[in-house]
């Protein structure tokens, strides 16, 4: 697990200071310099996350250039979060929890279905979350827009034959991980709803998402 760091900024200064429910989207546009911070209210939550450049969309989070630039699948202080384009969108500039995952992907109708049965496909996923949060914001994008994104506290580790698996998580309550955007970015989440995996130990929770102005 990834050296812990905290952050000194206070929740009483940030500029957004929001609760978002499980089952919930949320788009915010952060401008360059702007601290986001998302908190873990109640523990082993899963933040399914993506970020474009809020100026060009067409450039937007790459796990693959993210991973491949840092040498690491895991996410933690230190990583830069680059775009398609190879450039860094955020950096995280402090994190309590130690491990995020960028593999796992969102959850959507089509894989509760495969996962857990014809009878779960109904049932609330990230993958509508993100759908109904976008077309919410406007500015057209859409499905063809949503590439792999970020599941914030997930742990999602992979074996030594390099085997995915979903794990228990490694978060606890008020656990938080802050990033820096490095341009000014649209972020996008879904707060998942999943009761079908240990993702978020079968329990959806609120998470609490700040913005604190460059200082
Ligand atoms: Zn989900």
């Amino acid at each position: 697990m990834a050296a812990l760091s905290d952050s000194r900024l206070d929740p009483a200064q940030a500029r957004v200071d929001v609760v978002l429910a499980a089952g919930q989207g949320w788009t915010h546009e952060l401008t360059a310099g702007d601290v986001f911070r998302i908190v873990d209210l109640e523990g082993n939550q899963a933040v399914d996350t993506l970020f474009f450049n809020a100026r060009d969309t067409a450039e937007r989070y790459s796990a693959t250039e993210t991973m491949r630039a840092q040498g690491n699948i895991y996410l933690a202080t230190g990583t830069a979060l680059l775009s398609s384009e190879g450039r860094p969108l955020l950096t995280i500039a402090a994190d309590t929890c130690g491990r995020h995952d960028t593999l796992g992907g969102a959850c959507s109708a089509e894989s509760n279905q495969v996962r857990y049965g014809l009878a779960k496909k109904s049932m609330h996923n990230c993958r509508d979350s993100f759908l109904l949060a976008l077309a919410r914001h406007g500015h057209g994008l859409t499905k063809r827009d949503l590439p792999s994104n970020i599941n914030f506290f997930m742990n999602v580790p992979v074996t030594p034959k390099g085997a995915l698996t979903f794990a228990d998580g490694v978060s606890a309550p008020g656990r938080y991980v802050e990033m820096k955007a490095e341009m000014d970015v649209l972020v996008l989440i879904s707060n998942c709803p999943q009761l079908n995996n240990p993702c978020n130990a079968y329990n959806p929770t609120p998470v609490r998402l700040l913005v604190w102005p460059e200082s």
